[in-house]
């Protein structure tokens, strides 16, 4: 990276020194020569600028004005031209040039002054003619005056009824005499309006006619003045010769503006000259310009190509440097860190799969190196996991298998359990609920009827003389009977919800829920006979067959009263059949509804 850095510095310091030094020649060399030719064009134009007002100068304020502006651009042009002693080939035809312009110039200037003097000559004359005039007015318009008045005088007297003929008459030869005298003052007036009008000609030619025209006016001028009367010619004859001077003498108007013309035909002439050699100035420099600029634009080109080479030398040494940066990167990175990570990569995903026995990239110092680091820890990790796993889950078979065995067995215990409740409220000879169990139904069925109000019957029963059955039969045979005595009460009972349990020995209870007492004799009447009816044989009792004694209680409880008391009431009526002679049912009548007594 650094050498391409260093590479790429060298070309653009090379390519700026090429296009430096090219761009050098032009700023020191070509530019200056080129504007200093520029400024000798343009002085050679102020110069040649400075004749058209040396050419228009009239008075002396004017000639020093332009006398000073010709000495100025005489120095800017002198200041100029040494600026190019460099080339003083190429700038000798300016200089012979610039030469020439000097001196028409200065014959300019001199012209100029010769104007000045003929104008402020001119001006005399002016004055002169003008003056004049005024001679000829003072000498004869009072004469004219009195030709006019005389004039008039003779038109009234004429347009009197009777005219004076003899004064009209000499009035009229007076006014002949005088009548030239008017002629000539309008001829000198017409000559001095022509002379000064002459002194405005534009043209030599147009000032050869003039002069003509005035040459013939003062000859007739001349023949008119003759004939003017004596005294009047005396007097004027000087001021009219001194008209024909202003005029057309040597050093007369009209000469003046001959010289005059002749000097601005000159002086036309060198300003064209002037202008000559100002396009031949404005060539040769056009031409140094040019040149100048045609070697600025060709070093300009140069140095373009120049640059435009060096740029793309440098544009591919940079992009081939940094190519080779870009490939060496990408190789790095390809080896060090892309097929590392793919490598990392598989290996988790063989980790992951569950193939711990893929290859794992080496460990190292670098980030992918304690990644790959990771990688082995994760791996072993996993290993441990997968050992603990198979541990974990022949560790579940076997707590599923105890789990198994544990149900059968609390199914056995459930069954054994049942059996033994069972055993536990059940009388084993006959089946029946045993004595314990007869307790609990009595006890429970107590509390229902006190919340219900409902009559609770208990029907107590006792095999009449089986001592003697016993005796007679043996005990075996006893429990035979006692068997059969227990289903003719099962079998015989109406209701589901009667009860009946072997109270103890040859002694048998029921309990009927809900039976008043009607209900219970009809109860106990149908179980004595069914008794009755199997006949077994007890051939020492007085009947000669098993029979059963019962005693009925009955009652309505209250919380006052206790189940034991039922036992009592039932107990005692047992007692009483027993006493009143066996195979019959005694009780102690309708027990009291207390809650209905209290009601009614
Ligand atoms: P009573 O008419 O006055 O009831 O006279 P009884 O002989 O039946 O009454 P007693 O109380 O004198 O005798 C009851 C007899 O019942 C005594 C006993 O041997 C017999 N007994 C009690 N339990 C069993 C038993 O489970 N099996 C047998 N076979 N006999 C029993
Ligand atoms: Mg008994
Ligand atoms: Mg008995």
């Amino acid at each position: 990276m650094a050498l391409v850095m260093l590479l790429a510095t060298l070309i653009a310091l090379f390519s700026t020194t090429q296009v430096s030094k090219s761009m050098g020649v032009i700023l020191d060399k070509r530019l200056p020569t080129m504007m200093q030719t520029l400024r000798v064009a343009k002085a050679v134009d102020a110069l040649a600028a400075t004749g058209v007002s040396i050419a228009s100068v009239r008075t002396e304020d004017d000639r020093q004005v332009a006398s000073q502006r010709f000495d100025n651009a005489v120095v800017e042009l002198e200041q100029s031209l040494s600026g190019l002693d460099r080339i003083p080939k190429e700038m000798d035809d300016v200089r012979r040039l610039a030469a020439e312009l000097t001196e028409n110039l200065l014959r300019l200037s001199n012209m100029a002054e010769q104007r000045v003097d003929m104008v402020r000559e001119r001006q005399f004359g002016h004055e002169r003619l003008s003056a004049n005039l005024q001679t000829f007015k003072q000498h004869l318009t009072y004469r004219i005056r009195i030709i006019e008045g005389d004039n008039d005088v003779i038109g009234r007297l004429l347009s009197r009824p009777s005219p004076p003929i003899d004064q009209i008459i000499e009035m009229a030869r007076r006014s002949a005499h005088w009548a030239p005298v008017q002629r000539f003052y309008t001829e000198v007036e017409s000559i001095t309006g022509r002379g000064l009008a002459a002194i405005q000609d534009p043209t030599l030619t147009a000032l050869a006619i003039s002069r003509q025209i005035l040459k013939t006016a003062l000859i007739e001028a001349g023949i008119t003045f003759k004939n003017l009367p004596s005294e009047i010619n005396s007097d004027l004859g000087r001021s009219f010769t001194e008209l024909q001077k202003i005029i057309l003498a040597e050093t007369g108007l009209l000469s003046f503006r001959r010289r005059e013309l002749m000097l601005g035909i000159k002086s036309q002439n060198l300003i064209s000259e002037n202008h000559r050699i100002t396009r031949l100035v404005d060539e040769a420099t056009s031409g140094l310009v040019r040149r100048e600029l045609s070697v600025m634009s060709n070093a300009g080109q140069s140095a373009d190509e120049i640059r435009q080479r060096y740029t793309l030398i440098l544009l591919i040494v940079t992009g081939l440097g940094l190519l080779a940066i870009a490939s060496l990167m990408y190789f790095h990175v390809m080896r060090h860190v892309i097929l590392r990570l793919s490598w990392l990569s598989e290996a988790m995903q063989f980790i992951a799969a569950g193939k711990l026995d893929a290859p794992l990239p080496p460990a190292g110092n670098d980030e992918l190196g304690r990644l790959g680091f990771a990688v082995h820890q994760f791996r072993r990790t996993a290993i441990e996991a997968d050992r603990r796993e198979a541990d974990l889950r022949l560790s579940n078979q076997k707590v599923e298998k105890i789990c198994v065995e544990l149900e059968q067995k609390a199914q056995e215990l459930a069954i054994v359990n049942n059996k033994l409740a069972e055993l536990s409220v059940t009388d084993f000879l006959t089946g029946l609920a045993n004595r314990r169990h007869f307790d609990e139904v009595l006890g429970t069925e107590w509390a229902r009827a006190v919340r219900t109000f409902q009559p609770l019957t208990l029907i107590m029963i006792d095999v009449d003389h089986f001592k003697k059955f016993n005796d007679s039969y043996g005990h075996q045979a006893g429990d035979e009977c006692l068997k059969k005595v227990a289903s003719a009460l099962v079998t015989n009972l109406c209701r589901a919800g009667d009860f009946v349990a072997r109270y103890g020995g040859e002694e048998f209870s029921i309990i009927s829920a809900g039976t008043d007492l009607a209900g219970a004799r009809e109860l106990a009447e149908k179980l004595r006979r069914a008794v009755q009816a199997m006949a077994l044989m007890n051939e020492d009792s007085l009947f000669g067959i098993i029979t059963i004694s019962i005693g009925i209680g009955v009652c309505i409880p209250d919380r006052k009263q206790s189940a034991s008391d039922l036992v009592c009431i039932a107990d005692k009526a047992l007692y009483e059949a027993k006493t009143r002679g066996r195979n019959r049912i005694e009780d102690f009548g309708e027990p009291q509804k207390k809650g209905s007594d209290q009601t009614q």
